[in-house]
Parts: structure tokens; sequence; C-alpha cells
């Protein structure tokens, strides 16, 4: 695609990064057939070749945001199938990421739209206020279908109904320290502890810390580590998704000093992606800049690092058919097929694959809360197609996508993690009863 950016204007090196990505368009529109906007609305700014449009446009001609490419912008769920079509190589994630860090700086949003965000921003990435908030839903419950008939109160019921009826009690495991691997060392790790997941489901961490040392993989919590950034980073906030950046590059770089760490492991896809992108995030900061592109290139989703290991035979084989739903983040945004699949087979599973499994299940951060009908339109769909694979089990990798899935969903949705601990002899998990899982053994 043609540009026209003056000199001036390229001398901004997030507007320079944007025209590269920008000249990769080739205009073939390949992307809009997986796009889950366009393919759920049908409108062409909808799609990501109408988003680069509005964002050249808006970028080149150097004016604020207005209300149509806001509108079009929030409609964008991040999922980066469009990356994952694109035959040219276009980054829409850093376009787009730019898009909302210039609506933010030059955009007023109505008042509403404001204290939601600012709401959102404030409580969702800080577990101790995120875990009051939920216990405040609790009250908030029973006005759901007064906030849903005020359009400008949707957000707020929207947040309400996905709030849990129940909190589990905070992990002791997420408190910073050592888990000593069994038997012989054969890794040290560090394991993000995150924000969202360490509250609405500890077990997650939990598991995954006690699989590892079962393998022989010591497991560092670091002191200091923060949200990933990423709840902030996908609202335009850039300063405070730069903060949390920093805060987990230097939590990691003192493990790094202290012992050395074979990988940084993520539990939540979503977090993985911004983690790995962490280097090009502060690429101009040079107090930063190396330390952050090390920690990117640390960090593996957990199945990812678990696929690097030598895994013994399980325990137990489970025959229990399992829908495996494939994160946004894990297959577009960091591109991780094959693993999950290939180590719910190891562990005798047997997987299957719902249909449009390149399509978002709609729960994308706080797409769901900002985007409510649009979200709910994709996460019925993708229920639909779960449901038609005529699985026991969901399993996926992701948080956002087992609260999403499991709102509408009849079948228990669970961490792919917690499969794999039980059948590598772990405890039976959570909310799955023992009809379902049928061990063969
Ligand atoms: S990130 Fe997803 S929703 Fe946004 S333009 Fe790309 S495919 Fe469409
Ligand atoms: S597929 Fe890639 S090159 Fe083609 S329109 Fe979409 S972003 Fe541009």
């Amino acid at each position: 695609m043609q540009t026209n950016f003056s000199l001036a204007q390229l001398a901004d090196p997030h507007v320079a990064e944007s025209e590269k990505i920008l000249r990769k368009c080739v205009h073939c529109g390949f992307c809009t057939a997986t796009c889950p906007t366009y393919v759920t609305l049908g409108n062409e700014l909808d799609s990501p070749r109408g988003r680069i449009y509005l964002i050249k446009d808006m970028l080149e001609n150097g004016r604020p945001a207005d209300k149509e490419i806001v509108t079009h912008i929030d409609r964008c769920l991040s999922c980066l199938a469009c990356m994952t079509t694109c035959p040219s190589g276009v980054n829409y994630m850093h376009l787009v990421d730019h898009a909302r860090a210039h609506i933010e700086e030059t955009y007023t949003r109505p008042l509403l739209d404001r204290l939601t965000r600012a709401m959102l921003a404030f409580v969702l990435p800080y577990p101790k206020r995120f875990r009051a908030a939920l216990k405040l839903a609790k009250l908030g419950k029973p006005f759901i279908g007064l906030f849903e008939k005020l359009p400008a109160l949707k957000p707020l019921g929207a947040m309400l109904k996905l709030a849990p009826g129940s909190i589990p009690t905070a992990s002791p495991m997420a408190s910073p320290g050592i888990h000593a691997g069994q038997g012989t060392k054969r890794a040290r790790v560090a394991i993000l502890t995150g924000c969202a997941q360490s509250v609405l489901d500890p077990a997650i961490n939990e598991t995954t810390i006690a699989l590892l040392t079962r393998l022989g993989v010591e497991v560092v919590v670091p002191q200091g580590e923060a949200c990933c950034g990423a709840l902030v980073h996908h609202m335009g906030r850039e300063e405070a998704a730069l903060a949390s950046a920093k805060q987990n590059v230097d939590a990691w770089t003192r493990a790094i000093d202290q012992g050395g760490l074979d990988a940084i492991v993520i539990t939540a896809s979503g977090c993985g992606t911004t983690i790995k992108d962490y280097g090009f995030m502060l690429r101009l900061d040079p107090a930063y800049a190396d330390k952050a592109a090390r920690v990117s290139s640390l960090a593996k989703d957990i199945t990812e690092y678990l696929s690097s290991l030598d895994l013994p035979e399980p325990v137990r084989k489970p025959g229990t058919v399992v829908a495996y739903h494939s994160a946004c983040s894990m297959q577009h945004g960091q591109k991780i097929t094959r693993q999950p699949k290939e180590l719910l087979a190891k562990a005798g599973f047997v997987v299957r694959e719902p249909r449009e499994g390149h399509l978002c299940c709609g729960s994308a951060g706080t797409y769901n809360i900002l985007q409510p009908e649009i979200s709910a339109k994709l996460r019925d769909r993708k229920v639909k197609n779960i449901e038609a694979t005529g699985a026991e089990i969901v399993a996926t990798g992701n948080i956002g996508c087992i609260t999403q899935i499991a709102s509408a969903a009849k079948l228990p949705v669970v961490h792919t993690i917690k499969l794999l601990d039980w059948a590598y002899g772990g405890p039976k998990p959570d909310g799955v009863s023992e009809g379902r899982l049928v061990a063969v053994e």
C-alpha cells in the first residue's frame, strides 16, 4: 500500500513503525474471511482491511481520532486471526496497538464509557481489588436485567453476568518463594502468577506448580511480579502497560541473576502474547530494551514448555473425549497450535477440534464487558460448534475463554493443564464429575 507520511511524521518512531506495516498491506482482503467481526457484522469497516484504511487515514493526516474510527477499532477483538491469514505478513497487532494509544490520547469518550474503562483499569490488574469487586458484584446480580435495558449500563450488566457465584480462596502458592523439584533437578523456571486468573481460578497455577515439581522442575514465584499489562494495553493505556512490563522485567531479571531461568512459564495465553511482545514494547527504552528482549525470549506457554520436556508415560490413560478450544492468543498470537493437542492425546484423551476453530469466542480481555452484544453472538456460535463435537469436556489454555465459554456451555470447561496433571498422577480436576473422566487403565 502506498503511504503518504511527511519526513517530520516519520521522525516519530511509532509512526515510522506503523508506516512500515501499512506498506506491506496489498489490499487483497484475504483477512476479511477469517475476521470474527466481519463475519458477524458484514461491514468492510469492521474487517481488518477496513480498519487498516481507517488507521492509515487517521495517522497520515495526523488528526485526532473521531467517533467513526473509535467505533470500528473498539469492535476489533485483537484476536489476530487476520495475522494468521495475511499472506503479506502485515503486523496488524502493532498497528492496532498504535491506533488504540492514539485514540486514548486524542479522543474524549462519553462520560460513562470513560468511567467504565477507568474502573476496569483500576480493578482488573490487581488481584486484591478484583477479589473485592467480585464480592460486591454478588450484590449487583439481582439488577442485571435492569442494567441490560439501559444501553449505557450494558457493560455493567455484562460484568455482573460474568462474575462467578463463588470465589475460590487465594492460593498460598501464589506468594513469592521457591518450589523445589522432586528428584534430580532438570530445570528452573519462573511462573507468572497473573491477576484475574489468580482470583478466578488459583488452581490453574497450583496445578502447574504441582505437575512441574513432580517432573523435577524447580518453580520460582518471583517477588514483585505484576499483571502482564495486556488488559490496559488493549485499552490504549500505554503508560500503564509499559509500567507493568517494566515491573515484570525487573522481577524476572532478578530471578535470572539469582540462579538463572530456563523459562518463564505462563498459564494464560492472553498474557503470553503480551509478554512475548515486551521486547518490542520496550525497544525504545535504552534501560530496558535488552532485558525485555531476554524476558520475551524466555516466555513460554505451559504447553509449549511441557512439549520441550521428555515426559514419562502418563499414570492413567483417560479415554475421555475432549473438545480442545484454541484461544486466539494461543493460535494467532503465539502460533501454538500443535502442542496442547499432542500433549492431551499423549496423555490418553481423545481430542476433537470444533468447527470454525479460528474464530474468537468473544472473550478477548475486556471485550465481553465493553462489547457485550457482539461478544455474546461469538460465544453462542463457539459453544454450538463445541457442543457439536460430542465431547464430554472442553479444554483450553486461557482464563478469559474459560469464563466466556463456561457462561453458556453445558459442558465443564477446564484449563488444559488440569487434564494433563490428572493423567500424570495429580488429582481429578475440580468441577469435573467422575462420570466425565473415565480412566481406561
Ligand atoms: S484482530 Fe480479529 S477482530 Fe480485529 S481485525 Fe483482526 S481478525 Fe478482525
Ligand atoms: S490479508 Fe494482509 S495484505 Fe491482504 S488486505 Fe488483509 S492485511 Fe492487507
